[in-house]
């Protein structure tokens, strides 16, 4: 602990982000980096506690407490207010492979579960842990370390999402051939297309690390849908063994009355081409769906809903609202919410913070339920009709009970379905005829990762349901480390 007194000299600060109206002008990650100084005066608010809370990544109350891949934040928070930089890379490397993402996307369950976040603004533990990384790369320490010896043994990854990149990255460590399969014609799954580039940089981050990779020895091919264009039999005949990181990418739909009108679109459908038109041609090519001068309705309140917020900002949207049906959370942490759970407060995420600095408010409706689209005589979208609901306890299940008299019709040209995901998609997992849970994922206990068919392991979202970056990695390792004590016996795998 450098500076025992830290937490009481410096308050905490985040490294300055681009004004909101100001980044909507183009698709460039916004937030700036923080200079040595500050970073070094974050670190020392760290208290190192004797329990670091921060990275126990347990489950509380069904959600992450603490770091998911247990990184060794009091360590390298230490080793920054010294100013030991590389020092604090290899710590951070030892438990996960891919800080850039992390220290991007992650919602940060450390920050939440911190001991310092009692009584005072939490240690601005992820700020620290993109700094570490950017300035590793920026100097030239993280450069690609291929084994000294191959077992060969041929392990074959579906996914190439943060769980299966974590697992090849891993299983090459460990000396295996690793090939990476993806359906698209991108490597990085949801980090690719799912996550915009304002959040995440695809060709300066996610493809870095896809290159470093490549330079390992891993294998990537892309454009090939195991199941389709690699029947799965082969896949089995080919392979020593198979790590499955497919995701979970089957929408939730809305069968309300209008539902097949023009202009209504599942979140991912609208992600996706805007991310994949953007990287092809700078939107040259006009192949995505455009919110430009449209009255706009995101239904969802959740990361999903927030990136379809700052993309449809981006492309110009006349106006923007968003709909949860869940009651607006409390400014503090509810008496059944404490330390170290996560927080569920409100926050202005960025895509709200872009419509309150443009049209000048929060855009989200809370409590709301669409009960019908109405079209135009073209067949295009054009009304929302909705209602407003309060949630009741009924037999022991709280669910959502309308209000009558409090009918209103909202205009929108398009309408985004951002309501989560139900599962993974069925043609490959029917086709190795692996067994499933009862929520459709792919059946295989969270620390062994092992399915029903032998030499397969599942990891990631297809596993364990849409979850989070930092979870897929956790679970890509774990995978990793199962997969490779079933090919060799034992693992040198953490
Ligand atoms: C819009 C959006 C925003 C999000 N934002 C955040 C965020 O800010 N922070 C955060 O922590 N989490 C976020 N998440 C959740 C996070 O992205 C996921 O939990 C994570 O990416 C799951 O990783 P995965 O590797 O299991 O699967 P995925 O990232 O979904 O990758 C699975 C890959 O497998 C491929 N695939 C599937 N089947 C086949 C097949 N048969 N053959 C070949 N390839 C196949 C798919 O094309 C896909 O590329 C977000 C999710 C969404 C949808
Ligand atoms: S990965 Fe997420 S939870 Fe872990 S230290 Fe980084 S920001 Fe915190």
């Amino acid at each position: 602990m450098g500076k025992p007194t830290g937490f009481l000299d410096f308050p905490r600060e985040l490294p300055l982000a681009v004004a909101p109206a100001e980044r909507i002008r183009n698709w460039d990650e916004f937030h700036d980096h923080a200079d040595d100084v500050m970073l070094q005066k974050q670190g020392a608010r760290c208290m190192d506690c004797g329990v670091p809370f921060c990275h126990t990544g347990t489950l509380l109350e069904g959600m992450a407490s603490g770091c998911p891949i247990n990184n060794l934040i009091p360590e390298w928070n230490d080793l920054v207010y010294r100013g030991l930089w590389q020092e604090a890379l290899e710590r951070l490397h030892k438990t996960n492979n891919f800080p850039e993402f992390t220290g991007r996307v992650c919602p940060a369950p450390c920050e939440g579960s911190c001991v310092l976040g009692i009584n005072e603004p939490p240690v601005t533990i992820k700020s620290i842990e993109n700094a570490i990384i950017d300035k590793g790369f920026e100097n030239g320490w993280v450069r690609p370390e291929p084994p000294l010896v191959r077992t060969g043994k041929k392990v074959a990854v579906i996914g190439s999402g943060p769980a299966g990149l974590a697992a090849a990255a891993q299983l090459n460590r460990a000396g295996h051939l690793v090939t990476v399969f993806e359906r698209a014609d991108r490597i990085g799954g949801l980090l690719m297309y799912g996550i915009p580039n304002m959040k995440l940089d695809k060709k300066l981050v996610v493809e870095r690390r896809i290159a470093l990779m490549e330079d390992e020895g891993v294998t990537f091919v892309t454009n090939c849908e195991v199941g389709v264009q690699l029947p799965a039999d082969k896949l089995l005949a080919d392979f020593d063994a198979v790590v499955l990181a497919g995701g979970a990418t089957k929408p939730r739909d809305l069968p309300a009355p209008g539902r097949d009108l023009r202009g209504i679109h599942f979140a991912m459908d609208f992600l996706h081409a805007n991310t994949k038109s953007l990287l092809d041609s700078d939107h040259q090519d006009g192949a995505y769906i455009s919110a430009k001068g449209k009255d706009v309705i995101v239904i969802g309140g959740g990361d999903t809903g927030t990136d379809c917020v700052g993309t449809a900002m981006r492309h110009g949207c006349k106006s923007l609202i968003q709909f949860e049906i869940l009651p607006k959370p409390p400014l503090e942490r509810a008496p059944d919410n404490p330390w170290p759970q996560w927080p569920k407060v409100y926050k202005l995420d960025y895509g709200q913070e872009e419509v309150a600095a443009v049209f000048g408010d929060d855009p989200r409706q809370y409590l709301i339920q669409t009960k019908q689209f109405v079209g135009d005589e073209r067949g295009h979208v054009q009304e929302l009709h909705t209602v407003r609901v309060e949630w009741v306890k009924d037999n022991g299940r709280i669910s959502p009970r309308e209000l009558p008299g409090t009918e209103k019709a909202f205009p929108a040209q398009l309408v985004l379905l951002a309501m989560g995901f139900l599962g993974p998609e069925d043609q490959l997992l029917q086709q190795l005829g692996v067994e499933r849970d009862p929520r459709s994922n792919v059946k295989a206990e969270y620390g062994k990762y092992a399915t029903s068919i032998p030499g397969v392991f599942a990891a990631g979202d297809m596993r364990r349901g849409q979850s989070l970056v930092v979870w897929a990695i956790n679970e890509g390792r774990g995978a990793a480390r199962e997969c490779d004590r079933y090919l060799m016996g034992d693992t040198v795998l953490p």
